[in-house]
């Protein structure tokens, strides 16, 4: 007979790496996706010396999450003006590019096996 390993208490859930991409439906256009992506973003208000921001957590499948990426960068080019080429670009840039990756990313990921894991 096996003795209980303290270590060994995680191994009565499934691989969530196994079934990790598995399709969800895009909260923003509800078509099923198996890669679907939550990023941080913000609206930057920047006047002079008073900087002010109000972050966001934008959701989507991949061309939905390019939309609201797009509509990140556009924004804020009025808001953070000045300070838009220093942080707002390259952030958009990376997220952009971070899009094209394959499967949820790892908080959509982390909420569908805490999802599981309470069903089980
Ligand atoms: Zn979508």
């Amino acid at each position: 007979m096996r003795e209980n390993d303290p270590d060994d208490r995680y191994s009565d859930y499934p691989d969530v790496s196994l079934h990790g991409d598995e399709p969800v439906e895009c909260p923003s256009c509800g078509q099923p996706s198996g890669s679907i992506k939550c990023y941080n973003t913000l609206i930057l208000l920047f006047i002079w010396f008073f900087v002010v921001w109000w972050p966001k957590k934008d959701v989507g499948c991949p061309s939905c999450i390019r939309g609201k990426i797009a509509q990140f960068c556009l924004i804020n080019i009025v808001t953070a003006n000045i300070l838009w080429p220093i942080i707002i670009l390259p952030w958009s840039l990376v997220l952009f590019c971070m899009s094209f990756s394959q499967g949820h990313s790892s908080e959509i990921q982390a909420i569908l096996r805490d999802t599981r894991r309470g069903e089980w």
